[in-house]
């Protein structure tokens, strides 16, 4: 961090941005805690159904004109907003390490995929097509005809608070949308700063709305809204299927991305050190609270000691820290709810028959950190071998067969990602075939990123986000059928 981005000099208090003008909200305020510290930061505004109602107006009233917007202009903001992030960075990657716990690597990582996704969307916003279709009688045309569906209400979880706003933002203004982002409370500077990134860009008035609240209040304002025409969700399956209720008497479109339990397959043919190095990031970045973080190894018998041995060598090489401390490398979870969570799921596999090779405690610092943890031989019916863990815990089992091993792998609701490790094409066709999963990474992780399209399977979600997809997602495709012209 630059000296100018001390922590001293960042300001967190974050405030409601309606109909392009930041305001105070009518609910009171919440406070901002630096998970790495536990101390307030600042506080965030919160809407009451008065802001609620304005910010739907804005977004409503706004629709007509940026729909209507060229797309090559509407991109031309999202590009320029991606620059104007660019330029400040160093203080929003300061920000977002501050507010949501992360290391300065991954929050200067995170900005960068913040930046890239924007300018993804914008460049891709004048390159959405229609398509012809051959007509069903003589003379006859069909076409269909992508257009914007209207008010988006999106809503964020706060793990990756640059990355997911700007994906849902990037869609819905590349397809023409105007948008009422009910972003993470917990990380509402982060998000802060991506919309004044786009008002600073030429945005219009009302086109961005961005509200924090009492979450279901605010969610069942939104989705009862006849404006509101879609819904963009990332946070957990719990509340990932209270809002699909919401939006069901409405019929409102869905694009979900929920909660993951990743599996690593590990072959015999695999090269442990390379499984390591590729997987511990996403296993331990972000201090394992990340939808595609791999969560159980399943690892050919005859790998499995000397597995165990090396993932527990790189769990204890880890720097657990504030992200402003030079050389941390394991960031802090949201919470003291979470790290009590992380004990609970520790205690309770090991209380069924597990082995805890390292970590499994909160180590007695400021802050809500947890140790990089690694547990072996999980019974089944341990807790975390169905509930996402959501921190950094691995858990390592054995397989003998690799029809086991995919089995082992499908056993949770979750089907967001799972990785295979093997240079055998037999089991990589089987693997992609089998394997319950929306991402699939193959000696390689599966990444997240703005051009190709991402979503889970089962318990992990609905739709696409990312991608032409992504922007499609947004939009209706309506098919035009027209008989011959008579004159
Ligand atoms: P969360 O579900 O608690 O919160 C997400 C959003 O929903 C926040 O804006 C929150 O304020 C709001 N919310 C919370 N309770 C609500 C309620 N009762 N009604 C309406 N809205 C409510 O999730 P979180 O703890 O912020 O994030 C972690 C979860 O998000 C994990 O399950 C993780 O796997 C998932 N996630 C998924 C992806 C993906 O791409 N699939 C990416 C990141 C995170």
């Amino acid at each position: 961090m630059s000296a100018e981005h001390s922590l001293d000099t960042l300001t967190f208090d974050t405030p409601l941005f309606i109909n392009g003008k930041p305001r105070a909200g009518g609910a009171g305020q919440l406070p901002i805690v630096d998970p790495g510290t536990g101390k307030q930061l600042g506080s965030v505004e919160l809407a009451d159904s008065e802001d609620i109602s304005d910010a739907l107006n804005a977004a409503s009233r706004a629709f007509p004109a940026w729909s209507a917007t060229l797309p090559s202009q509407r991109g031309a903001i999202l590009k320029r907003a991606g620059q104007i992030l660019a330029e400040g960075a160093d203080h929003a990657a300061a920000v977002l390490m501050t507010e949501a716990g992360k290391t300065r690597g991954e929050a200067r990582g995170e900005i960068g995929r913040a930046i890239e996704t924007f300018t993804w969307n914008g460049e891709q916003a004048g390159r959405i097509e229609g398509r012809i279709i051959a007509g069903a009688a003589d003379g006859s045309t069909r076409f269909s005809v992508p257009t914007p569906l209207g008010v988006v209400a999106a809503f964020t979880a706060w793990n990756f608070p640059a990355v997911l706003c700007s994906r849902k933002l990037g869609g819905a203004l590349a397809a023409g949308c105007t948008v009422v982002l009910k972003a993470a409370e917990s990380a509402p500077a982060t998000a802060a700063i991506l919309v004044e990134a786009l008002v600073a860009a030429g945005l219009p008035d009302g086109v961005v709305n961005l509200v924090f609240g009492d979450p279901p209040a605010v969610a069942e304002q939104l989705l009862s809204s006849p404006v509101v025409k879609a819904a963009t969700f990332t946070g957990s399956t719990a509340v990932g299927r209270k809002l699909a209720a919401l939006a069901a008497p409405r019929l409102i479109r869905c694009v979900f991305e929920l909660g993951g339990h990743a599996p690593v397959i590990v072959c015999e043919d695999a090269d442990i050190d390379s499984v390591i190095v590729t997987t511990s990031p996403a296993k331990f970045g972000s201090a394992g609270q990340s939808c595609v973080a791999p969560t159980r190894y399943i690892v050919h018998r005859s790998l499995q000691e000397e597995f165990c041995a090396k993932l527990a060598a790189y769990a204890d090489s880890l720097t657990l820290g504030h992200g402003s401390d030079a050389g941390t490398t394991l960031g802090a979870v949201a919470n003291q709810g979470r790290v009590d969570a992380l004990v609970r799921l520790t205690k309770d596999a090991v209380s069924r028959g597990a082995r805890l090779v390292t970590g499994g405690g909160q180590p007695e610092r400021d802050g809500f950190f947890f140790e990089p943890t690694v547990l072996v031989d999980v019974s089944a019916d341990a807790d975390i071998m169905t509930e996402e863990p959501f921190g950094p815990i691995a858990v390592v089992t054995g397989y003998d067969s690799f029809d086991d091993a995919i089995e082992q792998a499908n056993r949770t609701a979750y089907g967001f990602a799972a990785y295979v490790f093997t240079d055998s094409l037999a089991r990589r066709n089987q693997a992609v075939a089998q394997l319950n999963a929306g991402n699939i990474g193959i000696n390689q992780m599966a990444p997240s990123l703005p051009d190709a399209p991402l979503g889970g399977l089962g318990d992990s979600g609905v739709g696409y986000e990312g991608g032409t997809e992504g922007i499609l997602s947004f939009m209706q495709l309506r098919l035009i059928s027209q008989s011959a012209p008579t004159r």
